[in-house]
Formats: structure tokens, C-alpha cells, sequence
């Protein structure tokens, strides 16, 4: 087998490009460079020959490795389990069987086996006031699986649901050799049980199967559980392994959008279930959170990046941490691309479709100040000044209230956006306007007014 794959290594390549699309240019700088090395057990493993090899590898196993596998499965019949790229000089890593005795190499398997991604771990998990809660009750899970059942992970998009999940699971897995734990998503339980279902043969085998492996573990996550909502045949089907598992004191771990009690069409019996453990909440990282996620990001790369790029990204993006990583990848990618040291105004050049197009919707301070002002016909620049008359000077302060009130900036944040150094004055600023609002009712009104022009 691997001198059929190696005979074909260029066939395999040149046929991802072309049933997949890829451009010259990726094809070029992360196809080309991939270099066939072995096969291990139902793995293969190729090597990185390129350059940048952490990013580029990284990039490769987000975007090309399912087309890789359909390609080599094509190509030479044979379905492999997974694929393994490493850079050179690292092969012996995980090379041929006498690693098999290798405790890091059984630690790889058994994370493959959970389902997990090694890089998710509480390490790499940065805690901030927005999740320090979820994060306490992950780790308590983690040391003590079966403690708090189920445990209930909710957020928006992005805020690390998955990645707290899967740190339960690999702290599990590292520190309970014995346990046995299962990383799915609901939509991957739920295709698995259509196409059971589909297949529609008439023993029972395949229905079996698919129970034991969901009821045989020791610790079970099921991440983005709102996928199952509306569909009665998996719905119910969980219910059983839920119950199954609840019943032998297993660790059932789900994440969600929303939390259990919002579930308006989810089966009152699962709800009910839901219900009975504990529920966390991530919510959108402050701004020192977020300058804090991204300079540890950055720290992983070989990039010098200076500390007003990262204002930058922390100051237009604050609601999703997925879109944070985002911002910076491209902008270490453009670098390594262009063999450019990164500076501000190439961050601002990249990421202007990201930060731009939603500019005149998306509800910032920038925003608040420039209608605020519009709406009073006071300059901008007078608002954003030391200038301290009566008139700018409450305008001002109305600016800090409706910062406060409709984005998730803090005081300090709100204070850095309208110049002012101090914390102080915008608390003081903004518990002002609330007082006029509640013994004034045309201060009241004339709030409400701009609050509905800034936000439609
Ligand atoms: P969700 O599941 O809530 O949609 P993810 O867990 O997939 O979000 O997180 C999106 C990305 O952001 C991941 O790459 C994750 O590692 C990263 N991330 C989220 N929160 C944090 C955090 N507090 N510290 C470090 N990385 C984080
Ligand atoms: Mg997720």
C-alpha cells in the first residue's frame, strides 16, 4: 500500500487541486509542499516540506484535510482514519511501531479516539470576567467527572464553547487513563442515526453499534445541542442514551446556544433533564480579554507585532473570539505572503472588509459620538476635546451614558474611545445622565429619541 501511494503521491495532489478548486497560489504554497512519509496503522503520515511550517500546517488541517482523504480514498480505495502532517525533522515523532510503548504517542491515540483536539485545553483557555464561571465549573467537571450532571455550556457564536468542552475532555483523558470519554456534535449523532436508519436493514446490528458506542463511555459531550431540536426521531433516541448514561452516574457535558429554560420546542422530558444539572454561560470577551487572547495567539507565531495592531483588532471586534484568531491569521498570513514585517496600517488594509462593512450598522462608540453629535449639531472633534462648556460637556457625558448602554464596552474602554484618561469621569458621566433621565422626563425622552436613531 504505501508504494502504491507513493507511486501516485503527485496524481493524489494534482487531483485535489483540481476536484477542489484550489487556486495556483494555495495549491502552490500548501499542496505542492506535502511530501507522502508513511502509513501507520489506518494513518497516514506526510510530511510539511514548505515554508512556515506551524501556520501552514495548521491552515491545511482546517482547510484541506477531509478533501485529502476523499482524494487518497479515490485514488487508491483504501479509507484512512486520519491523516497526520508534521514538519521535517519531526517524523520520528510518531514514526513506525516501536512507538507504540510511547506514553505520548497512547495519550495521541486515545485523544483521536475521544474525538479531541489536543490544542483545546485549559492551558490555552484564557479566563476573563465574561467566562471565569464557566471555566471554574469546566475544571471542577474535569476533576471530578460525574459531579455535576449534566453540565450545560451556553453562548453565542464563538465565545469557546467548544474549546472549554473539549478541555474538560483532554484534562479526562490525560489525568483518568481508565475513563473512557466521546467528543460528538449533535449533528454528527444525528446523521449517524439517518443513515442507520436509511440503510434499513433488517437486523439490528448497525442500531446496536451505534448505542454502544454512545452508552459505553464514561464521559459523553455533545456540542451545539440545538441541532437536535425539531428532530423527534434523534431527540428521542438521545433521550436514551441521556438516560442511560444519567442513570450509571456517567458524565454527560452539553454545550448550547441558549440556555436549557430556552428550549421552547425541545421534548419537555429532555428539558426537564437539562435542567436538573448545572448550566455556565460564556459570554463576549471585555476588551483586556481580548487583548490578552490575542497576544497569546500571536505568541505561538514567529511575528514581532506591536501593541496598536492589537488595539486595533481588540478595539472593532468584540463579539466573537473565532473572529479575533480570524483577524490575526490573516494578517500573519498576508505577512508571510508578502515577507512583510506587520504594521498598523496593514492590519487596517486587510481587515477592512471585515471591520468596515458592517461600520454603519453595528452600534460602536465611534457611532454613538458621530450621531450623538449630529443630533445636537455639536463638532465631534469638540466632543472628543478637553473643552468643558456646560453644553459639550453634557453632550459628552450623554455620549458616555448611550456607550455604556448599548455596546459591551467598559468604563475604561468608553473613556480610551471619547479621550478621556480617566475611568472616573465616565462612571460619573454616566450615572449622571441616569439620574437626569429618571428626575427629568424630557431628558428621558430626548434619550430615547437618539437611542432609536442610533439603533434602528
Ligand atoms: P464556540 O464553540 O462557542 O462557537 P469555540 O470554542 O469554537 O467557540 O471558540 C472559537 C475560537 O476561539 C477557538 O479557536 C477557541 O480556541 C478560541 N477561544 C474562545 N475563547 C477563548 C479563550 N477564552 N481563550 C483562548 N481562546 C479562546
Ligand atoms: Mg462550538
Amino acid at each position: 500500500m504505501e508504494s502504491l501511494i507513493k507511486t501516485n503521491w503527485n496524481d493524489i495532489l494534482l487531483k485535489l487541486k483540481e476536484d477542489y478548486n484550489i487556486t495556483n497560489v494555495a495549491f502552490k504554497t500548501w499542496i505542492t509542499p506535502l511530501a507522502f512519509h508513511s502509513i501507520e496503522g489506518d494513518a497516514i503520515h506526510i510530511v510539511f516540506n514548505g515554508e512556515n511550517p506551524g501556520m501552514s500546517i495548521s491552515i491545511i488541517e482546517r482547510k484541506y484535510m477531509t478533501q485529502l482523504r476523499v482524494v487518497i480514498e479515490e485514488v487508491t480505495g483504501k479509507e484512512f482514519s486520519r491523516i497526520i502532517i508534521t514538519e521535517p525533522g519531526m517524523e520520528t515523532a510518531s514514526d513506525g511501531p516501536h512507538i507504540q510503548n510511547d506514553e505520548n504517542y497512547k495519550l495521541n491515540l486515545r485523544l483521536q479516539e475521544a474525538n479531541l483536539k489536543p490544542m483545546y485545553n485549559f492551558d490555552s483557555f484564557i479566563v476573563g470576567p465574561n467566562n471565569s464561571m464557566a471555566q471554574a465549573g469546566a475544571l471542577s467537571v474535569a476533576e471530578c467527572p460525574g459531579s455535576y450532571n449534566p453540565f450545560f455550556i451556553y453562548g453565542g457564536v464563538g465565545l469557546g464553547k467548544t474549546h472549554l468542552m473539549q478541555a474538560i475532555g483532554n484534562y479526562i483523558v490525560e489525568n483518568n487513563e481508565e475513563l473512557k470519554v466521546l467528543y460528538t456534535t449533535s449533528e454528527a449523532f444525528t446523521n449517524e442515526l439517518i443513515n442507520i436508519m436509511r440503510s434499513g436493514t433488517k437486523d439490528n446490528n448497525d442500531i446496536n453499534e451505534f448505542r454502544n458506542k454512545y452508552r459505553n463511555v464514561d464521559v459523553l459531550m455533545i456540542d451545539d445541542i440545538q441541532f437536535i431540536i425539531g428532530k423527534d426521531r434523534t431527540q428521542e433516541e438521545f433521550f436514551h442514551t441521556f438516560n442511560h448514561l444519567y442513570m450509571n452516574q456517567k458524565q454527560i457535558i452539553i454545550t448550547s446556544d441558549k440556555p436549557p429554560r430556552d428550549f421552547d420546542l425541545l421534548e419537555e422530558r429532555l428539558r426537564t433533564r437539562f435542567a436538573s444539572g448545572s448550566a455556565v454561560d460564556v459570554k463576549n470577551p471585555e476588551y483586556e480579554t481580548r487583548m490578552a487572547i490575542l497576544k497569546q495567539r500571536a505568541s505561538l507565531t514567529n511575528y514581532d507585532i506591536n501593541e496598536d495592531v492589537f488595539e486595533y483588532i481588540a478595539d472593532n471586534i468584540v463579539t466573537n473570539v473565532r473572529e479575533l484568531e480570524g483577524a490575526l491569521k490573516q494578517i500573519t498570513l498576508y505577512a508571510s505572503l508578502a515577507n512583510q514585517p506587520i504594521t498598523l496600517s496593514m492590519a487596517q488594509e486587510i481587515l477592512k472588509h471585515i471591520i468596515n462593512p458592517d461600520a454603519n450598522t453595528k452600534v460602536d462608540c465611534r457611532r454613538i459620538v458621530e450621531m450623538v453629535a449630529e443630533h445636537y449639531n455639536i463638532p465631534v472633534s469638540d466632543l472628543l476635546s478637553s473643552k468643558k462648556t456646560k453644553d459639550i460637556a453634557y453632550t459628552r457625558q450623554i455620549c458616555m451614558y448611550l456607550c455604556k448602554k448599548l455596546t459591551e464596552e467598559t468604563y475604561a474602554g468608553i473613556g480610551r474611545k471619547l479621550n478621556r484618561k480617566d475611568h472616573s469621569t465616565v462612571i460619573h458621566g454616566v450615572n449622571k445622565i441616569a439620574e437626569d433621565m429618571e428626575d427629568n422626563s424630557s431628558v428621558k425622552r430626548n434619550i430615547e429619541v437618539l437611542i432609536k436613531k442610533i439603533n434602528p
